[in-house]
């Protein structure tokens, strides 16, 4: 697949920011003029202003958005403030009330993204025209279907296609709303170099005080860009109160962005580099080697099982065995995500090794 940008190629980060829903009109504008207030000062610009017109909630009762009557104040901030606007779209139905109103992009949330019905009908109502759309990854981490989204818009002809990571839904404990699994945006880069994808922290963090470490992560990371839940009195919000900031602090998170180079030709900093990925290749060496060599063992005891019919999965054992592990892991300064998925996957492996000895598929001692 082929892209063309949404946005200037010459200014980076990309910044979309504006309030999680529209509320009111004097909401959407005053957030916008103290957006558009900045650029007028000689400072940041913001290159796409956001507000949710239909918001898809996870409780029904919450605010589900002012629908159709906002879009005459998105259009009124594009004609006051020159801003240009977006806002999602989650059916063929939307997307011709925005049409008709001069939205700029459209962007495809979270929850839409999972429904290929959904995303073909918002693919075929855009089809003929040549307006932005942005797909943000779908609530699960499932890559493909995420690609498969872009595709469905790809297929219909559209080219101005962008991307957004908002993080994946997570059931139990994390400092995140929604965990950012990064790999799987690096992934989306590697895969597709001219797709501009933007970081939206607020939906990854779910709350402020992390906002501005998981915007340098980004930064850090080269995403194109970063959306930003910003309203003018955050605690008032009507949805997602506790992740959005307030305008001037929006600008100071965005000021304090450290640049930094994606190497550097100093012939210290290369002799220290290569002396410490020497150390890290050894080590991962080893790693692989312990990692085998404890599915040997596990294999062991696969057949000590199989020989007395007892059940491969020990729900005690593994408790017990996780907890030690995550003890462990917290004085060596891992984090309890990382060791989780870690232990979860070493687990699964175990399994699926034993599960092929019961079955027979593996011969004794192999
Ligand atoms: C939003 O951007 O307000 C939103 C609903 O996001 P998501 O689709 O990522 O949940
Ligand atoms: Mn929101």
């Amino acid at each position: 697949m082929n892209f063309k940008p949404i946005f200037n190629k010459n200014k980076r980060p990309i910044l979309i920011a504006g309030p999680c829903s529209a509320e009111t009109e004097e909401q959407v504008l005053s957030t916008a003029r103290n957006l558009r207030g900045f650029q007028d000062r000689g400072g940041l610009q913001v290159d796409l202003f956001r507000a949710g017109i239909w918001k898809p909630r996870t409780r029904p009762g919450a605010f589900e958005g002012v629908g159709v009557a906002g879009l005459p104040w998105l259009r009124r901030v594009k004609e006051e403030t020159g801003l240009k606007v977006t806002t999602e779209v989650a059916t063929g139905q939307h997307v011709y009330e925005c049409l008709k109103y001069g939205v700029d992009v459209f962007w495809i949330g979270a929850r839409t993204t999972v429904n290929p019905f959904s995303v073909q009908e918002i693919a075929d109502a855009m089809a003929g025209t040549d307006i932005p759309v942005i797909v943000k990854n779908p609530v699960n981490p499932d890559y493909k279907l995420w690609v498969g989204a872009i595709e469905r818009l790809h297929k219909a002809g559209l080219r101005r296609i962008a991307a957004i990571h908002r993080g994946f839904s997570t059931y139990g404990d994390s400092k995140y709303r929604n965990v950012p699994r990064w790999q799987m945006a690096i992934d989306l880069m590697q895969e597709f170099p001219d797709l501009e994808l933007i970081c939206d922290i607020s939906h990854i963090c779910g709350r402020r005080d992390i906002l501005a470490e998981t915007a340098q992560k980004a930064y850090d990371l080269n995403f194109d860009g970063l959306m930003v839940e910003v309203h003018p009195e955050p605690d008032k919000a009507w949805s997602d109160a506790s992740q959005q900031i307030t305008p001037a602090r929006f600008a100071e998170m965005i000021g304090s962005l450290v640049q930094r180079h994606t190497t550097s030709d100093d012939p210290d900093f290369q002799e220290q580099i290569e002396n410490f990925r020497q150390q890290i290749d050894e080590l991962d060496e080893e790693l692989i080697h312990l990692i085998a060599q404890r599915m040997r063992l596990v294999r062991e005891i696969g057949y000590v099982k199989k020989d007395k019919n007892v059940a491969i999965f020990q729900p005690e054992r593994w408790r017990a065995l996780a907890e030690a592990c995550r003890i462990r892991a917290e004085k060596g300064d891992l984090s309890h995500e990382f060791i989780s998925m870690f232990l979860e996957a070493i687990h699964q492996e175990g399994i699926n090794q034993q599960d092929r000895i019961m079955n027979d598929v593996l011969s004794p001692h192999v």
